[in-house]
């Protein structure tokens, strides 16, 4: 029988010895978390993302009807830095994956320069899912239904620290009034909803805007270089 099936029964016989006959709760609750072992992790983690897909691809929207494919994530599962851009472009929406055309060689750039990597130590995801008509940006409306979404995709990759790319995600995620020039570079404490603990977050410029605007390279540099340290105080293992 597997360890979590086993401890679940006990926990349950034990209630049964007080004479307890019934348990109501509206959500699972998964008490044996740190007695996984790295492969029910794994398991546990592809199969919350597994039923929030489900969940997402369910719902109402104009913007499925339009793209080719949803976009969810690329990376790895197990990290402890979680980057959320904004929307799909043309190459993501081609391959359902975020940030793989031009935008998404920059990220890469950038984030290699501080030794992250999507195939080893990066997770990545988008506020929005479908790619907007003609990459226009996604509208008030559409980010606000998609943001519950985006705040338990958070809560399930639970990051130590949180990058987000550009003004959609800064002023989304962090509910900010003024945008992210005024933002980018600062640590800030994001509370997400379905966690204790507040994340380490910060905002970025966006790679598409550094494409359009190559003076601003040497300001997005300074802020990934406070990142890197901010690994390094954290102690996370790369
Ligand atoms: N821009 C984004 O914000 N996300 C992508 O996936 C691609 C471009």
């Amino acid at each position: 029988m597997p360890k979590t099936k086993k401890h679940s029964l006990e926990l349950l016989n034990y209630y049964k010895s007080f004479g307890v006959e019934s348990h109501i709760q509206n959500t699972p609750r998964i008490r044996f978390k740190n007695c996984l072992c790295p492969k029910n992790q794994k398991e546990l983690l592809e199969n919350q993302l597994k039923n929030l897909k489900k969940k997402i691809i369910n719902l109402d929207c104009e913007l499925k009807l339009k793209a080719k494919n949803f976009v969810f994530f690329d990376g790895t599962l197990a990290s402890d830095i979680m980057i959320i851009g904004e929307a799909p472009g043309y190459e993501e929406d081609k391959l359902g994956k975020p940030f793989v055309g031009a935008a998404g060689k920059k990220l890469d750039e950038m984030i290699n320069a501080i030794e992250l990597d999507r195939k080893k130590n990066v997770y990545i995801t988008n506020i929005v899912p479908w790619r907007p008509p003609k990459n226009r940006t996604p509208t008030d409306n559409e980010i606000n239904f998609f943001l519950p979404y985006v705040e338990k995709h958070i809560s399930i990759i639970k990051p130590k620290i949180l990058l987000l790319f550009g003004n959609v995600a800064s002023k989304s995620i962090l509910n900010l009034k003024e945008g992210i020039t005024k933002n980018h570079g600062k640590w800030l404490n994001y509370k997400n909803p379905f966690l204790k603990k507040k994340i380490f977050t910060t905002c970025i410029f966006h790679p598409s805007y550094l494409l359009r605007s190559p003076d601003k390279k040497k300001i997005a540099w300074e802020d990934l270089k406070k990142v890197k340290e901010k690994i390094i105080n954290l102690k996370i293992a790369l």
